[in-house]
C-alpha cells in the first residue's frame, strides 16, 4: 500500500510554521510498512484542495490530511473532501457531547460555530481527540482510504498513535500485528549495502527490509506484519539472520542508538576505563562521549593536543617521533594513545590525528586521519583512513570510526 500526505494549511506555504506534522506521519507509516510516495501542502482554499486530493487519487491508495478540522470558516478540509466523495456530514453524538465537556471544563461560553466541529463525514470511523475538540475520521471508499486528522501536533500526535494505528492495522485484517527493527551500520556505503542484499530486498515482502542512508551511516528497517507481535518478530528474526550473515561486520546496534552510546555501554558492561588524546578532533569525541548520561565510571577525562607543543608537553610524544614521522602519523598516533592512558591512569586510550583540511598539511592530504588504539594488555595499534568531504564531515567521520573501532576490538564477548 502507498500513501500520500496532504498538509492543509495557508501558514505552512507562508512559511510560518514547519510541516512536523507530514514528518511525523511518514515515520509512522514507515513503522507500519507503508510507503509514502508524496507530500503535499496545499493552502486554505478550496478549490486548491480539491485539486490537490484529485491528483493524490491518482496516485496513492491511502491519503491523509491534517489541518484543516477546527471550528473557523477557513477550516475546510472535512467539507471539501465530503462534496467531493459524494458523501454527507452527519453530527457525530460522541463528539458532540464531548465538546460540550471541553467547555464546560475550561469554563468557557461554547459558540454556535464550534457546533461545526463535531460534523463528520458519513460512514467513517470516528477517532477520538482527547487533546482537543474536532475528532478525526477515517474512512474507506471502493478504491482509497482517508484519514483525516487535525492539524496542531499536540492533537495530531496522540490521536494517530492513540486511534490511527488501530484503525490502519484494521484494514490489513487478520494480519493486524505489526512489528518493526532497526538495524544500523557503519563503515559501508548505501550502495555498497544495498548490493550485496539485493536479492533479499527484492524477495522479500513480508518483513519488507528499507534502507535509508544518513550522516555516514547506513540502516535498514525491516517491518512485518503477522496474527501475533511474537510471530511478526519471528519473520524479521530470520531476515536478521540473512542480512547478518551478509553484513554483519558493519553491524553496530539495533533501533534508535549511536556508536557513541553502544561504546559507552560496552565499556559499563565490561567495566573498562576510557580516555582520549585528540588533535585532529579537538574535543569532539570527549564531547560527544560526555553528552550521554552517566558516563563518569567509563571516562577519566583527556587531553585536547592540536599543535605539536602540546603534543610534546601535554602527551609527552617525542620531538623525534614529530620530527621523524611527523604529527599525522601512525606512530604519533600510537605513542598519544599510550601515553594518554598512562597520564590519566585509563584501560583504554585512544587518539585522533590528521588532517581535517581544507589544505594539506606535512605533505599528506585533507582527509588523511589516524586512530590511535591503545587497550591495556594488548599492543598499541594505530589505524589510517582516508576520508573524504568537508572539514566537518572528516572530524565528525574519525570521531564515528574511533567508536567503531573500539567496539570491534572490545566485542570478543559482545552479546548480539
Ligand atoms: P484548530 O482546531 O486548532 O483550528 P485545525 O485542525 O483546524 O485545528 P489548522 O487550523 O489547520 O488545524 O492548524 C492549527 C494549528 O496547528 C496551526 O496554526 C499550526 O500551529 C498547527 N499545524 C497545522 N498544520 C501543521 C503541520 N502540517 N505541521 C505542524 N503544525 C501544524
Ligand atoms: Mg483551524
Amino acid at each position: 500500500m502507498n500513501a500520500e500526505i496532504i498538509a492543509v494549511g495557508s501558514e505552512l506555504l507562508l512559511g510560518q510554521i514547519v510541516n512536523t506534522n507530514a514528518r511525523f506521519l511518514s515515520r509512522q507509516l514507515a513503522d507500519l510498512g507503508i510507503n509514502v510516495f508524496y507530500h503535499t501542502v496545499v493552502g486554505d482554499n478550496p478549490e486548491r484542495l480539491k485539486q490537490a486530493v484529485k491528483v493524490a487519487q491518482e496516485r496513492a491508495e491511502f491519503i491523509l490530511f491534517t489541518g484543516g478540522l477546527g471550528p473557523t470558516k477557513d477550516d475546510l478540509t472535512k467539507d471539501t473532501i465530503a462534496a467531493q466523495l459524494g458523501k454527507q456530514l452527519v453530527m457525530d453524538q460522541e463528539a458532540m457531547v464531548s465538546i460540550e465537556h471541553y467547555f464546560k471544563k475550561t469554563n468557557r461560553e461554547m459558540t454556535e460555530n464550534n457546533r461545526r466541529q463535531a460534523l463528520v463525514i458519513d460512514g467513517s470511523i470516528i477517532l477520538k481527540n482527547d487533546n482537543g475538540m474536532a475528532p478525526g475520521m477515517f474512512l474507506t471508499t471502493e478504491n482509497h482510504k482517508y484519514m483525516l486528522l487535525p492539524g496542531p501536533p499536540s492533537e495530531m500526535e496522540p490521536m494517530f498513535t492513540k486511534y490511527g494505528q488501530e484503525a490502519i492495522a484494521g484494514m490489513f485484517g487478520r494480519q493486524a500485528k505489526i512489528e518493526s527493527r532497526v538495524l544500523r551500520f557503519f563503515g559501508i556505503g548505501e550502495a555498497a549495502l544495498e548490493a550485496k542484499i539485493e536479492d533479499l530486498i527484492d524477495a522479500q515482502s513480508n518483513p519488507t527490509i528499507a534502507p535509508l542512508a544518513g550522516d555516514s551511516e547506513v540502516t535498514l528497517r525491516l517491518t512485518a506484519r503477522d496474527d501475533t507481535s511474537e510471530t511478526a518478530q519471528t519473520l524479521i528474526d530470520r531476515v536478521e539472520a540473512d542480512i547478518m550473515a551478509r553484513v554483519g561486520e558493519f553491524f553496530y546496534g539495533y533501533d534508535e542508538t549511536s556508536l557513541m552510546a553502544e561504546l559507552s555501554k560496552l565499556l559499563k558492561e565490561k567495566d573498562l576505563t576510557l580516555t582520549a588524546a585528540e588533535s585532529l578532533t579537538g574535543g569532539m569525541f570527549q564531547q560527544e562521549l560526555t553528552s550521554i548520561p552517566g558516563v563518569s565510571s567509563i571516562f577519566k577525562g583527556g587531553i585536547v593536543c592540536y599543535s605539536n607543543e602540546a603534543k610534546i608537553g601535554l602527551v609527552n610524544i617525542p620531538p623525534e617521533t614529530i620530527g621523524t614521522f611527523g604529527a599525522v602519523s601512525s606512530e604519533c598516533a600510537k605513542e598519544l594513545a599510550v601515553n594518554a592512558a598512562l597520564i590519566l591512569n585509563a584501560d583504554i586510550g585512544i587518539s585522533f590525528t590528521g588532517v581535517a583540511g581544507p589544505d594539506e598539511l606535512e605533505g599528506r592530504p585533507a582527509g588523511t586521519v589516524y586512530i590511535g588504539i591503545s587497550i591495556k594488555g594488548q599492543p598499541a595499534y594505530a589505524e589510517k583512513l582516508q576520508l573524504g568531504g568537508s572539514r566537518k564531515a572528516i572530524r565528525t567521520r574519525a570521531v564515528k570510526y574511533g567508536c567503531f573501532l573500539l567496539l570491534n576490538r572490545l566485542a570478543g564477548t559482545r552479546k548480539r
